[in-house]
Order: C-alpha cells, then sequence, then structure tokens
C-alpha cells in the first residue's frame, strides 16, 4: 500500500504543527511520500510565507528595502527549527538566497524558497531523503509535466529511500530553470506524485475535514460529506466550494486513485473520499439524493424574446456569439419556445454590458430584451439524484413554501445538478432552507 500525503500551509505553519504532521506520518507506515506546501497562517494576522516572498520579490524589482519582510520568513523558519531542534544550517540557506538576491533573482525562484525551506527542515524532522521538487518535478517547454522524465526520478528516489518529503509548488524546466505552479500548486505536485508511484490513496491534508455539504458560513455546522464522485466534485467546486486546486484532479482521476481530504488538526475523522465511481461503496450505503449544495451570487441574467422563434434557425448561436466576441464565458442559457436567457457572471460582463446589449439589438433584433442583475445561482448537486422522479419537484416547492421566488431553473440530462437561480438576498435564505428540509430533516449522513 503506498499513501502520498499532501500538507497544505496551515499543515505546516508551525512547530506544532510540524509535530501533528509527524504523527500522522507515523502512525501509518504507508505514508512514504509526502508533500509540502510553504508555512502558512498561523492566525488570522499573521501572513503565508508565500505572499511574503512575492512581497519581497516586488520590493526587490522597485528597489525597496526588502529586508523587513524577508527577515519575518527568516525568524520564522529559524523559529520552527530551534523548537523542534533541527540542525539543518538555515542561516547559511538564507545566506545563499540573500546572495542570489543581490544578483538577477527571478521571481519563481524566490517563491519557491517557501516549499524549498518546509521540505528540507519536514525532511530532517521525518528522518525521510529531501527531494528537491527543481530535480524530481520536471515541465516541458509548454507548462505541462514531463512524466517521463518526473518518474524516473522519482522511482529512483522511492527506490533508495524509506521515505521521501518533496517540495509542492514548484519545478523546472528542462534547462533546469525553476517555475512555479499557479497559487495552490502544491496540491498538483500530490497529485503528480500519486499518479506515477500509483498509489493506492492521495491524501491532502488541510484544515477542514473535507467538504461540506453547504458552506459553513451560512449553514451551521453542515454534515461533512463522506464520498463524492469527479463529476460531482467539478460541479461543487466550479460553483463555489473550494478546497483542492482544479488541476489536482486529472493526473489521479486518470488512474481512478482517490483523493482522500483530512484535517490535520482532527485525524481521527475519515474526511472525504474523492473517487471516480463511488458504485461499490453506495450499494453498501446508499447515499442521500443530495451530495452537497453550493452556488454562487452575483450573475446577471439576459433575457431576448423573438416571437415566432421556433421558425428561425440560428438565433441561439447569434446571441451567444455576441457574448464570444467579448470574451464573456456563459454560465448557463435556459430557453423556451421564444425566450432565451444568457447567464453571465457579473463581473466578467460589468465592462462591457452595455455594447453586448446593444450588439445583441442591433443584429438580432428582439421584440424584447431585459437584464437582470444580482442573480444568485444554487447548485444542489447527488449523483443519486439520477432517475428518481420528484426530486425536482420537491425542491422547487420547498422554495415556494419559503416565499422563495424562482428566476431560472436548469437541469442537464446528465441529473447530477439542479441549479435554481434566485434574487442574491435570498441566496442565504435558499441554502439554509433546502439544508434543514432535505438534510437535516431526512438525517442524510447517518
Ligand atoms: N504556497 C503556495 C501558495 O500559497 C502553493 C501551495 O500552498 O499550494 O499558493
Amino acid at each position: 500500500m503506498i499513501k502520498v500525503a499532501k500538507f497544505g500551509g496551515s499543515s505546516v505553519a508551525n512547530a506544532e504543527q510540524f509535530r501533528k504532521v509527524k504523527n500522522i506520518i507515523e502512525s501509518d507506515p504507508s505514508r512514504k511520500f509526502v508533500v509540502v506546501s510553504a508555512c502558512g497562517k498561523t492566525c488570522r494576522e499573521d501572513h503565508k510565507v508565500t505572499d511574503l516572498l512575492y512581497l519581497t520579490h516586488a520590493h526587490l524589482k522597485y528597489g525597496v528595502s526588502y529586508e523587513p519582510i524577508f527577515s519575518l520568513i527568516e525568524e520564522k523558519y529559524l523559529g520552527i527549527a530551534e523548537e523542534l531542534g533541527l540542525k539543518t544550517d538555515l542561516r547559511a540557506k538564507f545566506d545563499q538566497i540573500r546572495s542570489i538576491m543581490k544578483k538577477d533573482l527571478s521571481e519563481d525562484y524566490l517563491v519557491s524558497r517557501g516549499e524549498y525551506l518546509t521540505a528540507v527542515l519536514m525532511a530532517e524532522y521525518l528522518g525521510f531523503a529531501f527531494a528537491d521538487a527543481a530535480d524530481v518535478i520536471r515541465f516541458r517547454y509548454d507548462g505541462s509535466i514531463d512524466y517521463d522524465y518526473t518518474g524516473k526520478m522519482l522511482e529512483q528516489y522511492a527506490r533508495e529511500n524509506k521515505g521521501v518529503v518533496v517540495p509542492g509548488f514548484y519545478g523546472a524546466m528542462p534547462n533546469g530553470v525553476i517555475r512555479v505552479m499557479s497559487r495552490g500548486g502544491s496540491d498538483v505536485t500530490g497529485a503528480v506524485l500519486a499518479n506515477i508511484l500509483n498509489a493506492d490513496v492521495y491524501e491532502n491534508w488541510t484544515d477542514v475535514s473535507g467538504f461540506y455539504m453547504a458552506d459553513p458560513k451560512i449553514v451551521d455546522h453542515p454534515y461533512q460529506i463522506p464520498r463524492i464522485n469527479y463529476s460531482e466534485l467539478r460541479e461543487m467546486s466550479y460553483m463555489g466550494a473550494n478546497v483542492l486546486h482544479d488541476d489536482a484532479v486529472f493526473p489521479v482521476k486518470d488512474k481512478n486513485i482517490p483523493i482522500n481530504i483530512r484535517n490535520t488538526n482532527e485525524p481521527d475523522n475519515p474526511g472525504t473520499m474523492i473517487m471516480e465511481n463511488c458504485a461499490e461503496y453506495d450499494r453498501k450505503e446508499p447515499p442521500h439524493f443530495i451530495t452537497g449544495i453550493t452556488g454562487r451570487k452575483n450573475y446577471t441574467v439576459i433575457t431576448a424574446v423573438r416571437n415566432h422563434n421556433e421558425f428561425e434557425t440560428g438565433f441561439l448561436r447569434r446571441i451567444l456569439s455576441v457574448f464570444e466576441s467579448f470574451n464573456v464565458p456563459i454560465e448557463t442559457i435556459p430557453t423556451t419556445v421564444d425566450t432565451v436567457s444568457v447567464i453571465v457572471a457579473g463581473e466578467k460582463v460589468s465592462s462591457c454590458l452595455y455594447e453586448i446589449i446593444g450588439r445583441i439589438r442591433e443584429e438580432l433584433k428582439p421584440e424584447e430584451l431585459h437584464i437582470e442583475e444580482h442573480v444568485a445561482i444554487i447548485a444542489i448537486v447527488g449523483r443519486a439524484m439520477k432517475q428518481q422522479p420528484g426530486i425536482s419537484g420537491r425542491l422547487i416547492s420547498e422554495f415556494g413554501n419559503n416565499g422563495i421566488n424562482i428566476k431560472v431553473l436548469s437541469q442537464t440530462n446528465a441529473e447530477r445538478c439542479i441549479e435554481v437561480g434566485v434574487l442574491d438576498r435570498d441566496f442565504e435564505k435558499a441554502i439554509r432552507c433546502i439544508y434543514e428540509k432535505f438534510i437535516k430533516e431526512e438525517g442524510a449522513v447517518k
């Protein structure tokens, strides 16, 4: 059994968190590959090391003194090393970074030092080998991961060591130059490792016990989602429930490796399992029809009415191409016989809304054209909704029972997600009432 365990910034924020990581690793010998982020915040007022490194680079670039910020980072790492009694010569490492800073230092190199330093310390603390991501994670020039090269390097480390720590978030180009991934990229490093090492599970340790059935800022102590499949995860995270970097899914999904979201501060909690196919588990323990409820506010709905539109082909294509020419992505397009509503994120359309309206008016000559702003979309997601008559009827009547007016409604043939548009001001109330009625009262999770 091989487990790849990735620990996010909050899990390595200070010496106490390092101790928790060690307990987790030592409690299961299959946790042989560890990926770490840079130190995150210890409290609200604290700063993430990666943010401080970006700031250091900005100061360096504009010739402003960076020392006060950079020394904060140094103190943080020195403090952890001292508290844990680690021997790594951190001062020498900081001196080396400083000397490169005086020459020609790239932003990517500097910000990658957060993960680098965390991994060096963690490797010593766990008694594992340190594998620098600059040596093992290789990008191609187009930015994709070179799996052949990365695979060879990782397999060599795996053969020669009982345990390995790899810094997340960065790798190197074929010419050896360090390059960072997008923010939150350590999740991707962990997923790449899991893919290459054919891990049985990819554990992603963070500060929440997995995905919740609704946003804890809206619903008090929502239930945790025990299992979720990748399609549901995509719907949930696209609509706002974010725990994992989007690109972390593909490397593991390809090989059918489950991702287990776990909480470093609550290691006995089994967390959420994300897997391609939940069928085997679902047979034993049938899931509730709602896996989770999520959503986002501030959509704009543009509705065009063209009477006897059913006789006219190309209307839909032409209206959508207006949005395309302004580079505005479309969220969803509910239609009826003569009416089409195009729903877009408010922030994506705010700078060109009136130009778009002008073009639609000119090119499509609709009889009516309406704009409605501040609409929220609530996504009710669940693999178990498929082929179950009556679900949407029950959901919709619950909105009615609570006096919430539905603005738009959509569901595809996959029957995995029902999207309900309401006014922004009804957003929280709508989520709460669906949660109360269908999840809490029905005891969705045992
Ligand atoms: N440290 C990087 C960030 O803050 C990468 C990561 O934590 O995954 O975005």
